[in-house]
């Protein structure tokens, strides 16, 4: 990882919704950088965060606050006219490959559309650059005059990629690529991004509920609870030598990555405590099945390293 220079830094990002009189804390205090040509996995529960991270990280959306440096420009302190400049290096592959393809437009005008707004291709160049890019994909570019509906679920993520890579990002953001599909499919779409970012070194944040597909695509991988980020640190440290609580269990729960195999792997129990009313201390404290220090229920714990690279957020936890 190069330290000196990460493609993106986010420090202290904020984001909270007004439900009634009562905030909802989606995301609350996350701090990460991710290298260039680096695959940082983001793993957790259905709603700890994750998603709206990245949302956040795109500027889809404006966060309640915190900052987001990209290639060495705070981005939300741009003018809408130089963030609208920069928004195509960042770009979102969304989980429903299906909804987020226009079902009345063609595949060729699907992925043609960014090759026009950013690059003003038209006729045959563009007709060139689009069979390109389908093909990059895997998808053969004589299917091109279709419509998403006629294309199977894998095929649509495919082309849901090839519309991301029109626009050359240097980062994306890759929310739940493979939940809704079959998990034949899910391999072989996790083999064409890996592919895609060996050959245009690309810079990507995966997001995904399930911690063996984070582990088969990153290099690093992030662990969210509920807003925080509770454990990040190389791939292989984090999956075999999890040291945060929350994290064992998540990847005790699948046997086939996990160190810890068998009945002794902690399980969790319950569902996560709703953003609307975080626990105080420790916000795992209600879960955690380890014998607790008072300070659990009192004092947040900061993220600390533990091994080189390898910050958690616990008090008890030792390296
Ligand atoms: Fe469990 Fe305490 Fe660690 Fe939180 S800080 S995970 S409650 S041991």
């Amino acid at each position: 990882m190069n330290e000196v220079s990460p493609l993106l830094r986010v420090t202290d990002l904020v984001k909270h919704y007004r439900v009634g009189r009562r905030a909802l804390r989606a995301v609350d205090g996350v701090t990460l950088e991710v290298a260039r040509g680096e695959t940082l996995g983001l793993v957790g529960e259905s709603g700890c965060g994750k998603s709206t991270l990245g949302r956040l990280i795109c500027c889809l959306e404006p966060p309640t606050s915190g900052s987001v440096v990209f290639d060495g420009v705070d981005v939300l302190a741009l003018p809408e006219r130089e963030l609208r400049r920069m928004r195509p290096r960042m770009q979102l592959i969304f989980q429903d490959p299906f909804a987020s393809l226009n079902p009345h437009k063609t595949v060729r005008q699907i992925v043609g559309l960014p090759l026009q707004l950013w690059e003003r291709s038209k006729g045959e160049e563009l007709r060139r650059r689009v069979d390109e890019l389908l093909e990059t994909v895997g998808i053969d570019p004589r299917q091109a005059d279709r419509f998403p509906h006629q294309f199977s679920g894998g095929q649509r993520q495919r082309i849901g990629i090839a519309r991301a890579l029109a626009c050359k990002p240097d980062l994306i953001v890759a929310d739940e690529p493979v939940a809704s599909l079959d998990v034949s499919i899910q391999a072989q779409i996790l083999q064409v991004m890996r592919d895609l970012r060996q050959r245009f070194s690309l810079t990507t944040i995966f997001i995904s509920h399930d911690v063996s597909v984070v582990s088969h695509v990153s290099d690093r991988i992030a662990v969210m609870y509920l807003g925080k980020v509770v454990e990040i640190g190389p791939a292989q440290s984090v999956i075999a030598r999890s040291l945060h609580p929350y994290s064992r269990a998540l990847v005790g729960a699948v046997p086939r990555v996990g160190a810890e195999e068998g009945p002794e792997a902690p399980r969790l129990k319950g569902e996560p405590p709703s953003p609307l009313a975080v626990p105080s201390g420790c916000r795992f404290h209600p879960r955690c099945y380890l014998n607790q220090a008072a300070e659990c229920r009192q004092v947040e714990p900061e993220l600390r390293a533990l091994a080189p690279g390898h910050l958690v957020a616990c008090h008890l936890a030792a390296g």
